[in-house]
């Protein structure tokens, strides 16, 4: 039995690359024998892509268009396309074509070969992003898997094929602090890489501003770790450790002599200096937790939806 297919592509302001991509998606459906169909997440565009994402729903009616009241995310968007997903098997892919949509045929063909849940994407090389896109990324994911108690695969980002396990499961999750592709390898199974050139965007800048990423980087530290909270221990322990050789040194200094009181000035100012930042760097990582609860306990919707076509 051939499975069925959705490809799932979230759009912010994607005007300039949407008709091109739609294009180029279809051609590739076309070619499989898995009835397919697309959902596009119009998350809270400013520009026409509301109204091109409408315009191609009406003359193609597998193509289907969930639409948020605002912006809400990239992460909210995959999670609400995941969620409206009724196919067998999903691919989540960028609407500006550098995941390439001629790959899908080789995703389904590695799931069936190694009867595996998951094929994820990996980028060999990234054109056309710049250097710091490119550096940042390399060592976040890297410094990333240092805190996380799950294996994150590295240089990976969302575009894959998942299958109705993942589906199911990703289904029952309903964090605020979205991190897709964490949340993928979190449910297991068998997850399998495909290697891949990532293209340049097709037209558009990027929808990513560096506080995006920031944002993203620290939901995926906080959300997959509590080994920064363990931070204010291990930095007190050293702190203990310091003390009592450096009191010991001040006391016997005292005693016999070999330290003068009214020259300990430097050492003074940088110790207090020094345990204050630990102390309020301490502090706001458990700000940061604490935000985070803040914001689970209220538990509103992820995220609100405002028209459906096709559905
Ligand atoms: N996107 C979104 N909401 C946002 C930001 C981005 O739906 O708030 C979409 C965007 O339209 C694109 C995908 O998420 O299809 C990835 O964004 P982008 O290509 O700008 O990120 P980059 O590839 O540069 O990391
Ligand atoms: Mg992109």
């Amino acid at each position: 039995m051939t499975k069925s297919l959705t490809v799932i592509v979230p759009c912010y302001n994607e005007e300039a690359v949407l008709q091109a991509s739609y294009l180029r998606l279809k051609r590739v459906l076309n070619t499989l024998s898995n009835p397919s169909e697309i959902i596009f997440v119009d998350d809270g565009s400013a520009d026409s892509t509301g109204a091109l994402l409408a315009e191609i729903a009406t003359s193609d009616r597998q193509v289907k268009v969930i639409s948020f009241s605002r912006n809400f995310g990239h992460q909210k968007a995959l999670t609400a396309g995941i969620n409206h997903c009724t196919t067998d098997l999903a691919v989540i892919m960028d609407a500006d074509l550098q995941d390439t949509p001629e790959l899908i045929p080789e995703m389904l063909t590695q799931l069936e070969a190694n009867h595996a849940q998951v094929v994820y994407g990996v980028r060999n090389t990234r054109k056309g992003e710049s250097r710091f896109k490119i550096w940042s990324a390399k060592w976040f994911y890297r410094f990333l898997n240092l805190f996380s108690e799950v294996e994150l695969p590295v240089d990976t980002g969302d575009f894959r094929l998942i299958d109705s396990n993942i589906i199911r499961e990703f289904n029952k999750m309903h964090e605020q602090g979205k991190y897709v592709r964490g949340l993928v390898a979190w449910s297991g199974f068998k997850q399998v890489p495909l290697h891949y050139v990532r293209e340049p965007r097709l037209a558009g800048k990027t929808k990513y501003s560096l506080s995006q990423m920031m944002k993203l980087a620290i939901t995926s530290m906080l959300y997959f770790s509590k080994k920064p909270l363990m931070l204010a221990t291990t930095l007190g322990f050293l702190s203990v450790v310091i003390a009592l050789f450096f009191g010991l040194y001040a006391v016997l200094g005292h005693i016999f002599g070999f330290t003068h009181a009214d020259s300990g000035w430097t050492s003074l100012v940088v110790l207090i200096v020094f345990f204050g930042g630990v102390q309020l760097f301490t502090i706001g990582i458990l700000g940061a937790y604490i935000g985070n609860l803040f914001d689970e306990i209220k538990s509103r919707p992820e995220y609100i939806i405002e028209n459906k076509i096709n559905f």
